[in-house]
């Protein structure tokens, strides 16, 4: 049996389904595992992408056989990823390109969201919880469509999808108001993203709702990236890059690679962190951010300071100033020092702003190198990269794909370099139009403009968002929203 225990106190400890059914401890901390093991890598290369998953899964949440749990991977990938492979790795020039979007949405996001369902029915049952599972999600454009194609039709779920009204681009709001299922809600709400989420955070606390849920037999759930269940299948697509690389004769077995990633929340380069504590022999993990630096500056200086101005940039989904997943980080590499995270956690909240000791930032430097890029960098990059090997970025890739040329320029480090690709190119064409230097275009006008420029195919999943009917058509206001969950 695993245990996993609160990054803020030791002694809230619970299994991997109570830590996947709760999303987050009770005393607001993240659930954290009580040892990592060690992967037979010669084992689990021999595998296929399907197993290869499996193994990775099993190791971090307890609970599966390994049968079982590949049996789950193949009904979340399956006929619904692009390719057997999940993530293929492509090498553009001197980088090698992780292509984390070849799912149903077209966003890394769809990695852990096929799964995501599945590992939570399952908790369920083994927690013997019958209730119905209502998943609400607030989202600013990517997530919401990745949960919805995750949660749609699965049995024992329903998902409602809140989203600002007019606060989406218009492939994202048809990729949602088009979704399909017997249990899914898509709700426009009139105000800002923020507006939504607050909605969605009240509801949470609403205790006199969430006991007239429970008398019709539903418990609400949150389908949020600090949820172990969605961390886990991150970590194996690390392992499975490096195969390919071994594979392909790039590098022996125990040379380290060096990951480049496009960060906002944190999880995705934790995931790779993990990998390390799991036997990977990772280099250096680039936290690359665009203008709203917070991460770049926290690993320059030790102060992780919140207190600054947020801007929107072309990288939408990394616009964060709050990292939630790096409140695991803060435990792995402080030795699990469970009330110092406490201390700084508490501090964040109340003064907006912590400084680590040292000592721990010298274990994060050790592991991380931080960068940004501005939109100019990120739009050259695309150019770029594009003029030169052929390769289309979207602009969260060409933020890491510029921190990583920045880095090698000014450390010397020309170990192999896994740039991680978190969206498709289509999913933000206008921009990428604009990176190329070709004439404005909006909507599904820009798909085919980027198409007939580069040749680059358009996933099916947006090419035929045009011709699909929009099915959910409700607006309401932040106050509705309580009303709308319980009805
Ligand atoms: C969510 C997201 C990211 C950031 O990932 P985190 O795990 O939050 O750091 C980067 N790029 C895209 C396209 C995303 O959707």
């Amino acid at each position: 049996m695993k245990y996993y225990h609160s990054t803020r106190n030791s002694s809230i400890s619970v299994n991997g389904a109570q830590a996947v059914l709760q999303g987050i401890a009770p005393d607001g901390g993240l659930f954290v595992p009580e040892n990592f093991e060690k992967l037979d890598l010669e084992g689990l290369f021999s595998l296929d992408a399907y197993g290869l998953f499996a193994r990775v899964l099993c190791a971090l949440l307890g609970g599966w056989t390994e049968r079982e749990m590949r049996e789950t991977v193949v009904t979340g990938y399956r006929g619904r990823f692009e390719t057997e492979e999940v993530t293929p790795l492509v090498t553009a020039g001197e980088t090698h390109i992780l292509e984390l979007f070849r799912g149903p949405t077209s966003a890394f996001k769809d990695v852990a969201l096929s799964l995501l369902p599945h590992f939570i029915t399952r908790a369920a049952r083994e927690e013997r919880v019958t209730d119905e599972i209502r998943i609400l999600t607030a989202t600013s454009g990517d997530t919401g469509k990745a949960a919805l194609a995750g949660f749609a039709d699965v049995p024992g779920t329903s998902i409602a999808v809140f989203y600002p009204h007019g606060g989406v681009s218009e492939i994202q709001r048809r990729q949602m108001v088009t979704q399909r299922g017997q249990n899914v809600r898509v709700c426009a709400v009139r105000g800002n993203f923020d507006d939504a989420q607050t909605g969605v955070k009240a509801i949470f606390a609403n205790e006199g709702l969430k006991a007239r849920l429970k008398e019709k037999s539903v418990r609400l759930s949150s389908a949020n990236s600090i949820n172990l269940g969605r961390l886990a299948p991150q970590v194996a697509y690390y392992f499975k890059a490096y195969g390919d690389l071994l594979r392909r004769g790039v590098i022996r077995m125990g040379d380290a690679v060096n990951f480049a990633v496009p960060t906002g929340n944190f999880g995705d380069i934790l995931a790779g962190e993990y990998a390390r504590h799991m036997g990977l022999p990772v280099g250096k993990l680039l936290c690359a951010s665009n203008r709203n630096r917070v991460l770049a500056d926290y690993l320059a200086t030790g102060v992780y300071d919140r207190r600054r101005e947020f801007f929107h940039t072309a990288s939408p989904s990394m616009d964060i100033l709050v990292s939630s997943n790096l409140e695991r980080c803060l435990h792995l590499l402080s030795g699990g020092d469970c009330a110092l995270v406490a201390d700084q956690m508490g501090q964040l909240q109340r003064q907006g702003y912590y400084r680590t000791p040292e000592s721990v930032m010298k274990a994060f430097r050790r592991d991380f190198f931080g960068g940004y890029a501005s939109d100019e960098d990120c739009f050259r990059a695309i150019d770029g990269l594009y003029r030169e090997t052929n390769y289309l970025m979207d602009p969260h890739t060409a933020v890491a794909y510029a921190v990583s040329r920045a880095y090698r320029e000014s450390t010397g480090d020309n170990r192999p370099m896994v740039v991680l690709a978190t969206a498709s190119p289509y999913k933000f064409a206008p921009d990428v139009l604009r990176a190329l230097r070709q004439e404005d275009a909006q909507g599904f006008a820009a798909l085919r403009r980027l198409q007939e420029k580069t040749g680059v195919p358009i996933p099916k999943n947006l090419s035929e968002l045009e011709g699909l009917p929009e099915l959910h058509r409700d607006v309401i206001d932040v106050s509705q929203m309580p009303e709308y969950v319980e009805k």
